[in-house]
């Protein structure tokens, strides 16, 4: 049995993942299937009846999710965006407002603004960063929900997680946090007032770009029962496979993100060096504006790093186009190190609305891989964007 008072990475290993009882098999089953025999009709084995309801494989990494983030229960979705919409259809009526960052993940604003507001749920755009001016677009009576992510995509602004919640709560709205950049490993929302923790566990929770997740994590009765049913409702879960593969990730999240957060940090350096790099944006650098708050919150400062060149907008397109060891791709947190270029791909369809990012910016994952490798990568597409 695991305790709460178990240390991060041994929760990570243990946490809903205690060895089978008969066979002694270490590594929980993928239960591929549907349905589950009763022992006389309602006789349920364990509450399983159904595996929309609740399948053993997506038990084991909800128990290990809640654990991480020191929640009461933990929900997996079949990816981040169904987790967040059925999230937002458990807390949300029409009518509602919630209060958005301007610098949200390009889905969760294409699902505010695109499908969630013809349902009738209305949204403001705030500068997260800034907490009096997201207590002033708070609507009291309306505002459902607060919306963070921090640190965000692809500019890396850091939300004062404490400041907001009490925000939330004097308004009577939920804070809900997006904690995908972080992971639990370096950043615990919950602990610091937020009522309910998002994921896209495809990126560090899953961390082997092999599979498409989502996951919500609350410590509070009434929202478990929501959440719950409206999973079950809906319908969006991880199925056995996937649920599998999340788990298998997050087992090694502890190290995988030390190594992500040491590579990081030399590459943060390496770029610092560099004459055609105006901004390196990293929360880990004192320039940062959200430097202090992110020391107060987050154990470190993550494997994603931005970078603005001086050449503008092609010479940001070419360094894409350039590096070996990088990979040119969408999405974040695996083991390898992937290049992007928002403006064009991630954040192509924010164009033209608050959420518009630089088109001089690069992104970097910066993957688990030889740090000197990357570096000696980065050196030669800088080299050839120069030219
Ligand atoms: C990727 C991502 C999502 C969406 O998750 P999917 O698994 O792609 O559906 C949400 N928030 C953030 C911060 C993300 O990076």
């Amino acid at each position: 049995m695991t305790t709460p008072d178990f240390g991060f990475e041994t929760l990570a290993i243990r946490a809903g993942q205690e060895p089978d009882p008969r066979t002694g098999a270490v590594i929980p089953a993928i239960y591929a299937t549907s349905t589950y025999q009763q022992d006389g009709v309602g006789g349920l084995r364990e509450g399983y009846e159904y595996s929309r309801t609740a399948n053993p494989t997506r038990t084991a990494l909800e128990q290990c999710l809640a654990a991480l983030e020191h929640g009461s229960r933990g929900f997996a979705f079949a990816s981040g965006m169904a987790a967040e919409d059925t999230l937002l259809r458990a807390l949300c009526t029409p009518g509602d407002h919630v209060v958005i960052p301007n610098d949200a993940y390009g889905g969760t604003f294409r699902l505010f603004d695109k499908v969630l507001k013809t349902w009738g749920l209305d949204y403001s755009v705030a500068p997260i960063a800034d907490v009096d001016a997201v207590r002033a677009a708070v609507e009291p009576g309306r505002t459902a929900v607060i919306w963070v992510e921090t640190p965000t995509n692809p500019l890396l602004g850091i939300a004062d997680i404490a400041g907001l919640a009490e925000v939330a709560h004097e308004a009577g709205a939920l804070l809900v946090v997006d904690n995908t950049f972080a992971s639990p490993y370096l950043q615990q929302p919950l602990a610091l007032g937020a009522d309910v923790v998002v994921h896209s566990t495809t990126k560090y929770c899953g961390g082997h770009s092999d599979v498409v997740g989502g996951a919500v994590v609350v410590d509070d009765d009434d929202l478990e029962d929501r959440i719950a049913f409206h999973q079950n409702a809906i319908g969006a879960v991880a199925g056995p496979f996937d649920s599998w593969l999340v788990l298998r990730g997050i087992r090694t999240l502890g190290v995988r993100m030390d190594r992500h957060c040491d590579n990081a940090e030399r590459v943060v350096g390496f770029l610092l060096g560099r004459p055609e790099i105006t901004d390196v944006i990293y929360p880990g650098l004192e320039t940062h504006p959200g430097h202090v708050l992110a020391t107060k919150q987050m154990k470190r400062f993550g494997g994603m790093v931005s970078f603005r060149h001086r050449g503008g907008e092609q010479a940001a397109v070419d360094v894409c186009n350039a590096t070996r060891v990088f990979i040119l791709g969408e999405s974040l947190g695996g083991v390898e190190s992937l290049i992007e270029h928002p403006g064009r791909m991630t954040h192509a369809s924010a164009a033209g609305s608050p959420l518009e990012v630089p088109s001089d910016l690069v992104r970097l994952s910066v993957g688990i891989e030889t740090a000197d490798d990357l570096l000696a990568d980065l050196a030669q597409a800088l080299d050839q964007a120069g030219r």
